[in-house]
């Protein structure tokens, strides 16, 4: 730290991104990127827009109406935003604050504590149960902004609508921001429910099943007065927010639909088959809904197994909290890439013996 830097800040703990280490190739089954390529559409669209002498659009509204279309939305209920992160900062910084409390779950996305620190709004958390499940009843009347990953990061575990439904019937005086970076892997969203709750805010991202992770676009909906209150924070902070690239590759991403509804299915086929695998060398998995796997086993430790992988050029993530520090959080990729993390992992435990 630099004798410059704000004493506001000094206690502030950045986020630790999911590693991007350039020493060697990796077989990267980390950060829970898609393995597959843009649709074609997405790189003719971004080959084609060459204005980048001219400011993006600051309303992004032709990106905004297609995925209105797509949602059975109007444009008013979508605001689009570099990445998603961006959309949680725009909306931390307008629901939260010392009469609205963020209230998130113990073990969620570690972006979500790390921004509530910067922004300095208190927060605080509620403890999963012993499955590793967010209990409903905990966020009934939580007095504060209730932020809530469905399906949940890093377990992968979804709630139901009705279960959201009823967190959101019993916070009728504050924002419910549900965080659906996972929803297209087999969760389902709370869409429907924004016609009877002025208190939903739904936030997605193109980066995990648009593969667009390189091109930051993330989008929030809901009702218009809690948009327009997210575009107030971001007039007041970044303006041209979505590039011209971005902007011209996200609105053929969802015109490609049915592209990407077919690299889900891939990726929830290969899924079932890693999990089946892993099972039958004796790892314990939670039920996921989402592009990764939460797991671990008795016959070698959270880190060990993330060390011998690393090793052998298999990247998986691996988390110190103590609740989850016996766990690995892996990336489902190709077929062909899932066949190497399980011969490698089946090496692990053979060298252990
Ligand atoms: C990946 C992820 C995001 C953010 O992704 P962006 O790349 O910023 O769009 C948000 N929430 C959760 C739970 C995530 O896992």
């Amino acid at each position: 730290m630099s004798r410059f830097f704000t004493s506001r800040l000094s206690k502030l703990v950045p986020y630790v991104p999911g590693e991007q280490p350039q020493d060697r190739k990796y077989l990267k089954l980390n950060t829970n990127e898609s393995p597959f390529p843009p649709a074609p559409e997405v790189l003719k669209a971004v080959e084609e827009e060459r204005r980048l002498q001219l400011y993006s659009d600051p309303e992004s509204l032709k990106l905004r109406q297609t995925l209105a279309g797509r949602y059975g939305l109007t444009a008013e209920q979508v605001m689009v935003t570099n990445g998603s992160d961006e959309a949680l900062t725009f909306a931390f910084m307008a629901f939260g604050d010392d009469a609205a409390p963020l209230v998130y779950p113990d073990i969620t996305y570690g972006f979500y504590p790390v921004l509530a620190d910067l922004l300095r709004i208190p927060s605080r958390t509620v403890p999963l149960d012993g499955g590793f499940r967010i209990r409903p009843e905990d966020y009934y009347d939580a007095k504060g902004t209730v932020v809530i990953a469905n399906p949940n990061a890093p377990t992968g575990i979804a709630l139901d609508p009705g279960e959201i439904e009823s967190i959101l019937r019993r916070n009728r005086d504050h924002v419910v921001l549900v965080d659906e970076a996972y929803v297209d892997f087999g969760g389902q969203s709370a869409l429907p429910l924004l016609e009877k709750y002025e208190n939903l805010l739904i936030i997605q991202t193109f980066s995990k099943s648009r593969s667009m992770a390189g091109a930051r676009l993330g989008f929030a909906m809901g009702g218009e007065d809690l948009i327009r209150d997210l575009k107030t924070i971001q007039y007041s902070t970044n303006p041209y927010n979505v590039n011209r690239m971005t902007s011209a590759a996200g609105i053929a991403a969802v015109e490609a639909q049915a592209y990407y509804d077919d690299c889900c299915a891939k990726i929830r086929q290969n899924r079932t088959w890693t999990k089946d695998r892993l099972e039958e060398l004796g790892f314990s998995i939670l039920p996921s809904s989402t592009n990764f796997l939460f797991a671990r086993s008795d016959r070698i430790g959270g880190e060990e197994l993330y060390l011998a992988m690393k090793d052998k050029g298999i990247l998986i993530r691996h988390f110190t909290a103590e609740r989850i520090k016996d766990y690995n959080r892996i990336t489902i990729g190709t077929a062909e890439q899932m066949e190497t993390f399980i011969a490698g992992v089946r090496e692990c435990l053979e060298e252990k013996q």
